[in-house]
């Protein structure tokens, strides 16, 4: 073959591939309700944003996209976190902090009591349990919330006894609470791998609570004061479900003498025990148990979350 014969196939080769090229991108054009067009739906925001940080087409970028384009409808779930199996377990006050007192009870006392029986039904039953304090040590609420916070996947257990001026009151009760502060939000929503904008609601701490509280009823037949949503500390902070349970007052003559007794404690711990393994059942069924992502709710403007106010109600908020 001469010089000029190869050029000119050279050349005809040249122009195939081009053409081919075109109608490529021809057909990638046109596929707007196909693959390629939902592909192209879900990577434009991204794009734009990125081309807004690097400062093109500002005007484009600003349009903040829909929550629909962010999460399509047949867009498939994120990974769920695995199911929680450490739990933290906190006995009230300790230390300086006597807390509440009544018929000779000091509360910091009768509450490492209880917790500790809690840590021996609950490694009993194969859980990991970790404690922030073992002794009569002063622990700062922001280092218990340090010492759970740092783990993962766990649940957090506050263990406190009661106190009214009125003796005949007794009881058990469970608190929760459902609007953390913006670090546990945020905390949250990265462990549920939630997109932005997506509004994510979490109840697993009133449902822990729930759970708890009708077992500790049924195992220690003990007057049911219910689960109450109360902004402590602890719960508010926790970036796990976190519960508040008050054991009982050491102020009602009758249960401050159950609480001495080693075998209504375990009984306690039984109910706790027998609570949270419900709880973790039903995560273990379905790890999106008390999580919901609703991203057809427009989401809140920012100037309306709200932060909890601070306050220093029995130095357990
Ligand atoms: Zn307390």
């Amino acid at each position: 073959m001469s010089e000029k014969a190869v050029s000119r196939l050279r050349t005809l080769v040249a122009c195939l591939v081009l053409a081919f090229f075109w109608f490529c991108m021809v057909n990638l054009l046109q596929d707007r309700g196909g693959a390629v067009g939902e592909t192209l739906a879900r990577f434009l925001p991204k794009i734009l944003s990125l081309s807004s940080k690097s400062g093109v087409s500002e005007a484009t970028a600003r349009k903040r996209p829909s929550s629909s384009e962010l999460l399509p409808d047949n867009a498939p779930l994120p990974p769920p976190p695995p199911p929680e199996r450490l739990i933290i377990v906190d006995a009230g006050h300790g230390g300086l902090d006597g807390g509440t007192q009544g018929n000779g009870l000091l509360e910091k006392d009768w509450s490492l009591q209880i917790a500790k029986a809690l840590e021996e039904d609950l490694v009993g039953r194969g859980f990991k349990v970790r404690m922030t304090r073992n002794g009569d040590d002063t622990v700062e609420l922001s280092d218990r919330i340090d010492i759970a916070n740092e783990q993962a996947n766990h649940l957090l257990v506050s263990v406190h006894l009661n106190h009214t001026a009125e003796p005949s009151v007794s009881g058990i009760e469970t608190f929760y609470w459902l609007d953390q502060s913006l670090s546990v939000t945020k905390a949250v929503r990265e462990q549920y791998e939630a997109p932005t904008g997506v509004p994510l609601t979490d109840s697993r701490s009133e449902l822990l609570a729930q759970s708890v509280q009708e077992n500790l009823i049924q195992v220690t037949g003990a007057h049911d004061r219910g689960k109450k949503e109360e902004s402590f500390f602890v719960l508010r902070n926790s970036n796990a479900p976190a519960i508040l349970i008050e054991c009982g007052f050491v102020s009602n003559p009758q249960e401050a003498e159950h609480i001495v007794t080693s075998g209504y404690r375990k009984r306690l711990a039984r109910g706790i025990g027998n609570g949270i393994t419900a709880f973790l059942n039903e995560v273990q069924a379905d790890r999106w148990y008390g999580v919901t992502l609703t991203p057809d709710l427009p989401e809140a403007p920012e100037e309306l979350v709200q932060v909890p106010a601070e306050d220093n109600h029995n130095n357990i908020q």
